[in-house]
């Protein structure tokens, strides 16, 4: 009786002593993984910082030469610029030819195109019914808003956004490019900038009818199918929140699509935006933060809106809040010529001081030598 009293004791104590022996192991395995993971956070806060990314817009001008853009492309490095946007009127043999001269001298080239405003497009003007109709009932084919070059296309049409994407998905394919470009992905203006109104002579302070897009017949029955309802009908449809929901979709839509299009080529996909969501919203019925991007390029163009510099720096805030927990990098977007070097550089500080990854130049061909002076010694 004592011996097998004996014996489960000395069973108890084994057990106890394998059940301490576990308890350790997992003790130390637990050390080991949290060494793990403190090892892998120590790893991700060694990574440096991807450094400030200095862009610039630019347009194609096919009379050049081979030799000018080499020297322009090396003007631009030399300066401190990293990335060139061009515009070559959404053509992929012009951005062929320029990308490797561009490649060669250390740039990262982005395609840059214009999306929903497709002026004089030789194939969308083949089909009159793609283009964005007025709530006055008059088609951006032969009435444009505000300006000759402005001839939107509608976004909720699917020929007209097959169109679009197309000319996505032919910039991707060119080998070499960083990015597609979108620009001009939005409606027209509802809300021009207020510096601007004075050059056309005009007075906004509603939504007028002949600057609200899309009334085609494809917008008003697919958001009709939604909503059981007529904005044609609508007396204020500045105060019709659904049908500005709607139109900021159609947009959105556009943009996640071709962000799909772009990654099946190992691209990325950027765009230029007015200054902050709120105010892309109001203008242009563009809600920017809520696209699949990777980078966003918001034209933070402080002159047009009658502001001074440092509202460079709160637009960025903005913006660089509104993206918190998503993948989309923001570059501010300055514009250039009646900048002084001092407003140059205080608006590169602006730009980093408020969360930018970056700061792209409206545009390259407008940067003066002392501009050029500011840009390089804000990268030392
Ligand atoms: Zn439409």
């Amino acid at each position: 009786m004592v011996k097998l009293f004996k014996k489960q004791i000395e069973l108890s104590m084994r057990m106890i002593k394998s059940i301490v022996l576990c308890i350790s192991c997992f003790v130390v395995s637990c050390t080991s993984k949290e060494k793990e993971v403190k090892k892998a956070s120590e790893v991700i806060t060694e990574i440096p910082a991807a450094p400030f990314k200095y862009w610039t817009w630019i347009t194609a001008d096919t009379t050049r030469s081979k030799e000018e853009y080499k020297a322009e492309f090396k003007k631009y490095r030399v300066n401190g610029i990293d990335a060139v946007l061009i515009n070559t009127l959404a053509n992929p043999e012009v951005l062929k030819k320029l990308t490797p001269l561009a490649t060669k001298e250390g740039l990262e080239v982005h395609a840059w195109m214009f999306t929903m405003n497709r002026p004089d497009d030789a194939i969308a003007l083949q089909h009159p019914e793609w283009y964005a109709v007025s709530k006055e009932g008059n088609s951006c084919f032969d009435t444009r808003p505000y300006i000759d070059y402005y001839q939107w296309l509608c976004p909720t049409r699917k020929e007209s956004r097959d169109h679009i994407l197309r000319l996505v998905e032919n910039l991707a394919k060119v080998e070499g490019i960083t990015s597609v470009h979108l620009d001009y992905i939005r409606y027209s203006d509802i809300f021009l900038p207020i510096g601007l109104l004075p050059k056309y002579n005009l007075k906004q302070d509603t939504e007028l009818p002949e600057f609200d897009f899309c009334y085609c017949d494809v917008c008003i029955r697919t958001f009709q199918k939604i909503h059981h309802k007529n904005p044609k009908e609508s007396v204020n449809t500045a105060v019709d929140i659904e049908w500005k929901q709607f139109r900021l979709t159609q947009i959105k839509k556009v943009v996640d699509e071709a962000y799909e299009i772009v990654h099946r080529y190992n691209k990325k996909l950027t765009a230029a935006v007015f200054p902050y969501p709120e105010m892309a919203d109001h203008m242009v019925r563009q809600r920017w933060d809520k696209w699949n991007l990777d980078e966003v390029l918001p034209m933070i163009y402080h002159n047009f809106y009658n502001e001074e510099v440092d509202w460079i720096g709160f637009a960025t805030r903005q913006g660089v809040k509104d993206l918190i927990g998503k993948q989309t990098k923001l570059h501010t977007g300055i514009y250039l010529p009646p900048m002084s070097t001092g407003d140059v550089t205080k608006a590169i500080q602006l730009a980093k001081d408020n969360g930018a990854a970056g700061i792209s130049f409206y545009d390259g061909n407008a940067i003066t030598e002392e501009q050029f002076e500011a840009i390089k010694t804000s990268k030392k």
